[in-house]
């Protein structure tokens, strides 16, 4: 089956609000194998909305709406399904009731335009709405399904839920789906594309989607078969030959991030860590700790964004600093060894440090190190590494991506992995 997602409300085509759900109802549409094959966003606008439900109801099989059952007289989502299906509204004395209810628990009085919510489409079945005072609505009829959904997101979730799926679910289909995802760190999205592409698009049964994100790259491969068993193997042996090209920079099989991953691994060892950050300024140690249960493991990071915070607190020798910079190779290697003696005091061995130093740009740049430059240090029992990286510009990007390369470089040297990808 076939859906089209129209979300209502001129909010929306401002710059000030954006339509989210439409991605949740893509994605527990899809779940059931019912492909979204458009979008549309319409303002609150009788005419415009009434030619795009009978545009879309010519075109798939399920039209959801989403925003536009609200009270006011802009709402007018009900009225313009009317129009299109060529149906009356009724109103429902149960529904009046429910709302006026609803405004005595919270001791208000009901407005009259609160009755405007009690109309329903002839012929439409009511879906309850626990956390508001509109109703959905399921219509269907030989032309398909249409469906009218409240707009606010807290509203439209549990509605769609307990009402909507359990709807769906009830009707045979044909096919069932499977979705094989895997997450890719330390190769760039193009890169990733060139090597896989003549991979997958050899694979017609299955769609395949790729999201990236600076440093982390998902791979999704869903398929679709007479059986669910039938679309599991078929996705997943794809997924095979995919990780048979990309090797260990597939860093997940399950759909986690790449710090879940580093987590388990040094949990796994009994390895404690510690950061040196820099040029981060704590981001690393952000993703760090946004993993549960990371005191076991995790003794903290030292900012040491200036020179003298390096010396002092770090312990990093000036002549080092004197010598070669902040930005260079020897600062990152006596940072990761700092770092290591910290989580070691602090947590026992055995015991890993991991610094980042660079230029997020705009300014900083110097001939040796352009914006992007990035030194990581990494040392452990084996001794100490340093790795170069250039990771382009913009700031907030730059940033980004050393911490996905630091939390990959530790993944890496964990794994006894060579450090480069
Ligand atoms: P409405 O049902 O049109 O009265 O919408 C009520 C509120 O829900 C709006 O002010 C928005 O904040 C929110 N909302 C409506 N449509 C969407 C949407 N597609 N995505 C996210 N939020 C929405
Ligand atoms: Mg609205």
């Amino acid at each position: 089956m076939n859906a089209e997602i129209i979300a209502v409300g001129s909010e929306l085509l401002t710059p000030l609000r954006l339509d989210t759900n439409s991605l949740y109802l893509t994605r527990k549409l899809g779940e059931r194998g019912i492909e979204v094959v458009r979008k549309s966003v319409v303002g609150d606008d009788h005419e415009r909305l009434t030619a795009e439900i009978r545009r879309a109801r010519e075109a798939v099989e399920v039209v959801v709406l989403s925003g536009g059952l609200g009270p006011t007289l802009d709402d007018l989502t009900r009225d313009a399904a009317a129009a299109a299906l060529g149906c009356e509204l009724e109103f429902h004395d149960s529904i009046a009731a429910g709302i006026a209810e609803r405004f005595r628990r919270f001791n208000r009085k009901p407005a009259e335009v609160n009755k405007r919510q009690a109309y329903v489409l002839a012929g439409a079945e009511i879906l309850e709405n626990p956390r508001g005072t509109a109703p959905g609505q399921w219509f269907e009829d030989e032309n398909g399904i249409l469906i009218l959904l409240p707009g606010p997101p807290r509203e439209l979730k549990p509605l769609f839920e307990a009402s909507c799926l359990p709807r769906f679910d009830r009707r045979e289909s044909p096919f069932r789906y499977f979705t094989h995802s895997m997450r890719v760190a330390g190769i760039g999205e193009s890169d990733v594309d060139q090597r896989i592409g003549p991979i997958y698009s050899a694979e017609r049964r299955v769609a395949t989607t790729i999201l990236s994100a600076p440093g982390d790259i998902q791979i999704h491969l869903r398929a679709r078969a007479r059986t669910a068993a039938e679309a599991r193997v078929i996705a997943e042996s794809l997924g095979t030959k995919i990780q048979d090209e990309l090797g260990r920079a597939v860093y997940t099989l399950a759909d986690e991030p790449l710090e879940a991953v580093v987590a388990g691994l040094l949990r796994e060892k009994g390895l404690k860590l510690a950061a040196a950050e820099s040029c981060t300024g704590g981001l690393l140690a952000g993703k760090i700790t946004a993993v549960p249960g990371s005191s076991e493991f995790f003794a903290g990071s030292l900012v040491s964004y200036s020179e003298q915070a390096k010396i002092d607190w770090l312990g990093v020798d000036a002549a080092i600093l004197e010598a070669h910079g902040a930005v260079s190779e020897p600062a990152a290697a006596a940072m990761a060894q700092a770092a290591r003696g910290c989580a070691a005091q602090a947590l026992g061995s055995p015991a890993i440090g991991i610094a980042t130093t660079g230029i997020a740009g705009p300014a900083g740049a110097t001939e040796e190190n352009p914006v992007g430059t990035v030194y990581f240090g990494i040392a452990d029992d084996n001794g100490v590494v340093v790795k170069r990286r250039q990771l382009g510009a913009g700031r907030d990007r730059v940033r980004a991506l050393a911490v996905q390369t630091g939390l990959d470089l530790i993944r890496r040297r964990v794994l006894g992995l060579p450090v480069s990808a």
